[in-house]
């Protein structure tokens, strides 16, 4: 805890006492945790006062609750409802309350060159990971991925005008979970800025956006190692920025001496195998959760190319070997915990 100032400490401490009516802005970080989207969120607000903090959180707190379940693409919700429809190959009226996030995920697919697929999901129920704690199988039959495969489910099968769905592919099924933190993220912090607060860090299990500031100094983050327990590198953020991370570490099951992971390739159906984690900085959420997924599929080879149609300013890739690879604005941002063995510099963005 660091209190800079004894007046304004004095008068923590008082709010913290009489725990309400405070309306003085206090000069500390104060934190709410909760569960909702398959992660710990964690929220921070620095420089307000402890009642408006405590209202946004509770507020906060009860909208991912709703998105949960909204958008929970194995438990029963209007995503769920959607995917049923979806499948009948009729014209529907979709919720009004998707809208948005179908729109902005069919666009930002398109923009990825479909590596980032949000109508993949029958593939990524295939592999077991539409359930919580997956069970311990082995991977599903070459057979049956190659069959999802050639059906070749994609947005561009999918018409969504004047609040009507129009599928013409069977196999198409909404996943989301690729960039409902990121939305979720989004609006969070938009409710934020409704209630006035200017300096706070929304992170959704390591996943974040921030804005403002900490006090006198930039808010700092670290990024996961994706090979070790520790931080890979620090970060220093601007006044309104994401820091979105993929990882071959998030959801994954071993079998015979292999990892296969959640991040599905949708060109061949098996888990991306190239890389073993993406950090994307960006303004919004949505389009830094999505990157960091598509950039993760698009491996070394591809992912400067699907980095400038998405309009990415920062991008750093670990690949199999360990080697970093990066653009130099990148570069000039992160401070690593110990120096890489190898580091690839791209052009510029
Ligand atoms: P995390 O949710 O662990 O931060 P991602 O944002 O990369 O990681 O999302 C991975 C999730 O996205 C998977 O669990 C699955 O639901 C979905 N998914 C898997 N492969 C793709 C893909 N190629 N495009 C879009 N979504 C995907
Ligand atoms: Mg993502």
């Amino acid at each position: 805890m660091v209190l800079a100032h004894p007046v304004r400490a004095g008068l923590l401490l008082l709010c913290l006492l009489l725990k309400a009516g405070c309306s003085q802005p206090v000069d500390q970080a104060q934190h709410r945790q909760f569960f909702a989207l398959g992660t710990l969120v964690d929220l921070t607000i620095y420089g307000s006062d402890t009642a408006t903090a405590g209202q946004a959180a509770t507020e906060l707190e009860r909208l991912f609750t709703r998105l949960h379940s909204d958008w929970h693409a194995w438990q029963p919700g209007i995503l769920q409802e959607t995917n049923r429809r979806l499948a009948t190959l009729e014209t529907f009226p979709v919720n009004p309350d998707l809208i948005p996030l179908l729109s902005e995920s069919n666009r930002l697919s398109r923009l990825s060159n479909g590596l980032f697929n949000p109508v993949i999901g029958e593939l990524v129920a295939l592999w077991g990971f539409h359930s919580d704690a997956r069970p311990d199988s082995p991977p599903p039959g070459d057979d049956r991925i190659l069959a999802l495969v050639r059906q070749a489910p994609s947005v561009t099968d999918i018409t969504l005008q004047d609040g009507q769905l129009q599928n013409r592919n069977p196999a198409v099924r909404y996943d989301l979970g690729g960039m409902a933190k990121g939305f979720a993220v989004d609006r969070g912090i938009e409710l934020l800025q409704t209630h006035g607060i200017d300096n706070a860090i929304l992170n959704a299990g390591g996943d974040l956006r921030a804005i403002g500031r900490h006090g006198d100094r930039p808010w700092r983050i670290g990024i996961r190692d994706p090979r070790g327990p520790g931080v890979l590198a620090a970060i220093e953020l601007g006044a309104d920025e994401s820091v979105f991370t993929s990882g071959d570490y998030e959801r994954f099951f071993d079998h015979g001496g292999t990892r296969y992971h959640h991040i599905i390739d949708p060109r061949n159906g098996y888990p991306a195998n190239a890389v073993t984690s993406v950090t994307v900085i960006h303004s919004d959420a949505t389009t830094a959760d999505v990157a960091a997924t598509a950039l993760f599929v698009a491996g070394p080879e591809l992912w400067e190319t699907i980095a400038r149609q998405l309009g990415i300013r920062y991008v750093m890739l670990v690949d199999n070997a360990g080697t970093i690879h990066m653009n130099p604005a990148m570069q000039q941002r992160v401070r690593f915990d110990t120096e890489p063995a190898a580091i690839h510099l791209s052009k510029p963005l």
